[in-house]
């Protein structure tokens, strides 16, 4: 039986680990080609190795998403190896000091914005131009990462929440610009709840005894316990196929009802 993305090409970033890396697994699973790249090589290479190991296609680029020139060489790297791109998955993302305003600096500001909001504008545009060449007809979609910290505020993150409330906006405005165009590239993004990957592990460690703030943020998820990375791929997974080609500019909550409350 054919995959739900069977021969869809799909670049993943921040492949390496935690949504990422399972985002890949499961696209390759359902029949995709998959690029996965990171700034972490050793991990993404071993990713990508126990994807092809499990018998799809799957290539890994070392890649700064923050970066147009690497950007550039992603796409055309993608290009070269598979001849088009159908899925782009803007999931790379750091989540910063978690500075209260007063105390946050400038330098981590800019960085969370050039990693979370600048990469997320870089991989649309790019992949927008390369979506544009699909035959017979331009189409594609681009699934971009937000958060629930992009629909509500929250205490420790402001920096946080404005890129990730930027990608929200971001991401219904470029897929009015590609319905207005008359392609067929849908722009979406997901608002995952708290997940249980890394960036979550290394922020609850930031925040004192991590058993402690697991058991205080699971309280905050009506369904009662985190997430895993798995929960948030099944989302991304229906945005890619066509299953989802009537949706575009909306956002896809998966959060335990953390915002139902
Ligand atoms: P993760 O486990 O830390 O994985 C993120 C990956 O992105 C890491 O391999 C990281 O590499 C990589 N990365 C960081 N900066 C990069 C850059 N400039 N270019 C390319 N790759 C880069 O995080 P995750 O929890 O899976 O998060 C994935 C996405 O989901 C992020 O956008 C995050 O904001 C979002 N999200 C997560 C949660 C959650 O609870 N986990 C909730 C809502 C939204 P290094 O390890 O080398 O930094």
């Amino acid at each position: 039986m054919p995959g739900r993305v069977q021969d869809k090409v799909a670049i993943v970033t921040g492949a390496a680990s935690g949504i990422g890396a399972a985002t890949a697994r499961l696209l390759a699973r359902e029949g995709a080609q998959v690029v996965l790249t990171d700034l972490n090589t050793a991990e993404g290479e071993a990713v990508a190795a126990s994807i092809r190991a499990a018998g799809a296609e799957a290539l890994f680029l070392e890649h700064d998403a923050a970066d147009e020139a690497a950007w550039e060489r992603v796409i055309a790297a993608t290009l070269t190896r598979f001849g088009r791109l159908d899925v782009l998955v803007n999931n790379a993302g750091i989540a910063g000091s978690g500075s209260p305003p007063d105390e946050q600096s400038l330098e981590d500001w800019r960085r969370l914005m050039a990693v979370n909001l600048d990469g997320v504008f870089l991989g649309t545009k790019h992949a927008i131009r390369a979506m544009k060449r699909n035959q017979p007809k331009p189409c594609g979609s681009i699934v971009n990462i937000s958060s629930i910290l992009g629909l509500v505020g929250g205490t420790r993150s402001g920096a946080y929440t404005a890129s990730k409330g930027g990608v929200r906006l971001y991401t219904k405005s470029a897929a009015l610009a590609c319905t207005r165009e008359g392609i067929g590239i849908r722009v979406n993004s997901v608002h995952p709840g708290y997940i249980r990957t890394p960036l979550v592990e290394a922020s609850f460690a930031q925040r004192g005894d991590p058993e402690d703030v697991l058991r205080k943020t699971e309280a905050l998820h009506p369904i009662g316990h985190l997430g895993e990375p798995e929960d948030i791929a099944y989302g991304i997974l229906y945005l890619a196929s066509d299953e989802a080609k009537f949706v575009t500019g909306a956002e896809l909550v998966i959060d335990g009802g953390y915002t139902a409350q």
